[in-house]
C-alpha cells in the first residue's frame, strides 16, 4: 500500500490501525471472518474501473469480454459448490439479495412469513425499520419458550391462518440446525412460496456440516462473507427443481419466463445498476477455495471450537440459549450475571476480545441493551485455534464478565489476550 501512504496518509493510518485490531484482539462476531489474501488481491484489482450492467453475453457495455470470464467463473462455481441450477452472483450484499427475491416473487402489500429479529431473524425478513417490513404485511414466527428452538407447529399454525405468498427461513442469530424439508412441508401446503436466507451457515451447507436448503427452497439467498470466507457480497441461488418449475409469468411474446431470468432480471434492473466486478472477482476466488478438501476440514473444526466453547462457558457458569450449539455461533445469555449485552461487549473489547451485543429469545432489554452476547467461532477458527484453544478464550471471557469490568482484572486478561493472539499470526 506503498501509493495510499504518500497519496493519503490520513486513510492509510486508519486502514493500519484496522489490520492492527484485527491482529491482536479476539475475534468473536458470528459473521465476521478473515479472507485469504487470494481474495483480497482479487478485490483490488483493475476489475473497480468496469462498467457492465446487463449479464455475461448480454451487457448494456463494450469492452466486457474479461469481466464475462469473471462472472461466468463465479456462478459455475457457486453452482459447483451447491448443487445449484442457477446462481446470480451480482447483488451487493445479503440484503440485496434478499430485496431482489422479494422483488421477484411478491407484489407490495403481499404477506410473508419470516423470523422474528428478535428471536434470532434477520432486520430483512420483515423487521418494521426495514424495507421488507414497509412494504411487505409481515407475520413472525419465533422460538418455543422451554426449548429455545424454531416451534415449527406455530410457523404451520401461522402460515394455515394467514396464508403467506412467501415463508423464509434463515437466521443471524440462531445456534441450532434449521428443518428445511418441514419449512417446505408447511409452504407446500398453504401454497406459499419457500425461501432461506442462509447467510451465517453458508460455509457449512457448502461442506455438508449442515443440511442443504438449496434442494428445498425455490431460493436461496445468502452473504459470500461470514462462514463462506469470502469479500462482503450477496449470492442468490435456486435448485434445479425450482428452476424447472415453469416461471409464473408470461412475457408480452406469450413466452413463459423461467425463475432465473425473473431473479436476474430483478437484481438488474430492478435493484441494482452495474455489478461489482472486483467483488464478483474475489467471489470466484472464495468459491474455488471453498471447493477446495481443506476447506471442510475448516467448517468441521469451526463447529467443534463452537462446540468446545459452549462446553467451556457453561462449565464456567453461563447459560447458553437452547443449552449449546450445532452450528458456528452460541447465544450467551446474561440476565442472571448483572451484566446487560451492551455492558459485556464494551468491557470485552476493553480486554482485546472482540464480540456484540444481542438479544435473547423473550428479552426484557431493548435491542440497544440486550441480555445477551452472540459469539461465533469462523474467525478464530481461520486463525489456526482449535478445540483446546477454546479454553483459553472461554477463560478470557469468564474472567471479564465476573470482574464485572474491574481495570486491574481487564489489563491483565487484555495482555494475555495479546499474547494469545501473537501465537496464531494474522497475514492482514
Ligand atoms: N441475512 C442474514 C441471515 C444475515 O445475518 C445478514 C447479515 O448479518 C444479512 C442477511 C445481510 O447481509 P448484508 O449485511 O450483507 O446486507
Amino acid at each position: 500500500m506503498e501509493t495510499l501512504r504518500h497519496r493519503d496518509s490520513e486513510l492509510y493510518d486508519a486502514i493500519c490501525r484496522e489490520a492492527e485490531r484485527q491482529k491482536t484482539k479476539l475475534e468473536l462476531i458470528a459473521s465476521e471472518n478473515f479472507t485469504s489474501d487470494a481474495v483480497l488481491e482479487a478485490a483490488g484489482t483493475v476489475l473497480t474501473n468496469k462498467y457492465a450492467e446487463g449479464y455475461p453475453g448480454a451487457r448494456y457495455y463494450g469492452g466486457c469480454e474479461h469481466v464475462d470470464v469473471v462472472e461466468n467463473l463465479a456462478r459455475d462455481r457457486a453452482c459447483a459448490l451447491f448443487e445449484a441450477e442457477h446462481s446470480n452472483v451480482q447483488p451487493h450484499s445479503g440484503s440485496q439479495a434478499n430485496m431482489a427475491v422479494y422483488l421477484t416473487l411478491l407484489k407490495p402489500g403481499d404477506t410473508i412469513l419470516g423470523m422474528d429479529l428478535a428471536h434470532g431473524g434477520h432486520l430483512t425478513h420483515g423487521a418494521a425499520v426495514n424495507i421488507s417490513g414497509k412494504l411487505y404485511n409481515v407475520v413472525s414466527y419465533g422460538v418455543d419458550r422451554e426449548t429455545e428452538l424454531i416451534d415449527y407447529d406455530n410457523v404451520a399454525a401461522l402460515a394455515r391462518e394467514h396464508r403467506p405468498r412467501l415463508i423464509i427461513a434463515g437466521a443471524s442469530a440462531y445456534p441450532r440446525q434449521i428443518d428445511f424439508a418441514r419449512f417446505r412441508q408447511i409452504a407446500d401446503e398453504v401454497g406459499a412460496f419457500f425461501v432461506t436466507d442462509m447467510a451465517h451457515i453458508a460455509g457449512l451447507v457448502a461442506t455438508g456440516e449442515h443440511p442443504s436448503p438449496v434442494p428445498h427452497a425455490h431460493f436461496t439467498t445468502t452473504t459470500t462473507h461470514k462462514t463462506l470466507r469470502g469479500p462482503r457480497g450477496g449470492l442468490v441461488l435456486i435448485g434445479k427443481d425450482a428452476e424447472n418449475t415453469i416461471g409464473a409469468v408470461a412475457a408480452k411474446s406469450g413466452r413463459v419466463k423461467r425463475w432465473s431470468e425473473l431473479l436476474d432480471s430483478a437484481v438488474m434492473p430492478g435493484i441494482q445498476g452495474g455489478p461489482l466486478m472486483h467483488v464478483i472477482a474475489a467471489k470466484a476466488v472464495a468459491f474455488y477455495e471453498a471447493l477446495q478438501p481443506g476447506f471442510a476440514l475448516y467448517q468441521r473444526q469451526v463447529i467443534l471450537n463452537a462446540q468446545a466453547l459452549a462446553k467451556y462457558l457453561t462449565e464456567g457458569g453461563l447459560r447458553l440459549v437452547s443449552g449449546g450449539t450445532d452450528n458456528h455461533l452460541l447465544l450467551v445469555d446474561l440476565s442472571s450475571w448483572e451484566v446487560s449485552g451492551k455492558e459485556a461487549e464494551q468491557m470485552l473489547d476493553r480486554a482485546n476480545i472482540t464480540c456484540n451485543k444481542n438479544g435473547i429469545p423473550f428479552d426484557t432489554r431493548s435491542p440497544l441493551v440486550t441480555s445477551g452476547i452472540r459469539l461465533g467461532t469462523p474467525a478464530l477458527t481461520t486463525r489456526g485455534m482449535k478445540e483446546d484453544d477454546m479454553a483459553f478464550v472461554a477463560q478470557a471471557i469468564l474472567d471479564v464478565l465476573r470482574s464485572k469490568g474491574t481495570e486491574s482484572t481487564i489489563k491483565t486478561v487484555a495482555d494475555r489476550v495479546d499474547a494469545f493472539c501473537s501465537d496464531f499470526p494474522l497475514h492482514v
